[in-house]
């Protein structure tokens, strides 16, 4: 983690950022003619835990991270710098020999995508005894260097999933082709959205009432298409040295 200053204007900076992008988002949901809840994740992989903290300070307390590492020093820092504490989500793809350190510190997974990784997901959230609720991370993009789960072995996955009572499984999570919003992310938002409610017709048992797409680039697509969670980095640190 580089750190550039922490300082009063920073502080400024950041806490405008956030107003205007709750009031983005918040456009976003009326131009959708939705009323509903809408949870923004601050994705703060691109800045050091003391503006991590100006954020939190602004009022954004759900973080998004996407790495391992970064989210261990971080939530160390804040335990011993920081009387408010986030809750972590995290965002990125996570090895499964990281899984141990890093559950207890997370309160939502974003990214799950294999069911190597839900077994010893399993296994860990077994021995200290909770629960964890998760998205399953699902590739609708022609990319296939793209992260997520193929399409064809979605539903294969939530079957074997659903039988693991550490793991709660809320619902998809996506990322459009090029971040940057048009016709194409729309289309595979809708994609995403399509999926989610075939899942809900095959599983009726469950509940899969998430659905995490959308980033600074393309929120807007993301929302008309029925996102319940955005993540939010870029927009976050405009006018911020990074
Ligand atoms: C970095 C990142 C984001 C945030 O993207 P921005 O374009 O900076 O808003 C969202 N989701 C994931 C998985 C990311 O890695």
């Amino acid at each position: 983690m580089t750190e550039s200053a922490a300082t009063a204007k920073t502080a400024e900076i950041v806490r405008g950022n956030w107003e205007r992008v709750q009031e983005q988002v918040a456009a976003a949901m009326e131009a959708a003619s939705r009323n509903d809840e809408i949870q923004i994740v601050g994705v703060s992989k691109y800045v050091g835990p003391e503006l991590t903290q100006q954020l939190v300070q602004a009022g954004c307390t759900v973080l998004g991270e996407n790495r391992p590492q970064v989210l261990w020093a971080k939530d160390e820092w804040f335990r011993q710098n920081s009387d408010a504490q986030p809750a972590w989500h995290m965002i990125g793809h996570l090895q499964r020999n990281k899984a141990r350190r890093t559950l207890p510190i997370l309160s939502y997974l974003h990214s799950v995508d294999s069911l190597r990784l839900a077994k010893t997901l399993s296994e860990e959230t077994a021995k200290i005894g909770s629960q964890l609720p998760i998205l399953l991370e699902v590739n609708v993009t022609d990319d296939e260097s793209k992260t997520g789960l193929p399409v064809a072995q979605l539903f294969e996955l939530v079957e074997e999933v659903s039988d693991m009572e550490e793991l709660r499984i809320e619902g998809l999570m996506a990322m459009s082709t090029h971040f940057s919003g048009g016709d194409q992310a729309r289309r595979e938002f809708a994609e995403v959205r399509k999926l989610r409610d075939k899942l809900q017709e095959s599983f009726s048992h469950m509940e899969f009432t998430e659905l995490s797409m959308g980033m600074s680039g393309d929120y807007r697509e993301a929302i008309a298409e029925g996102a319940t969670m955005v993540r939010i980095g870029s927009s976050l640190w405009e006018g911020i040295d990074r």
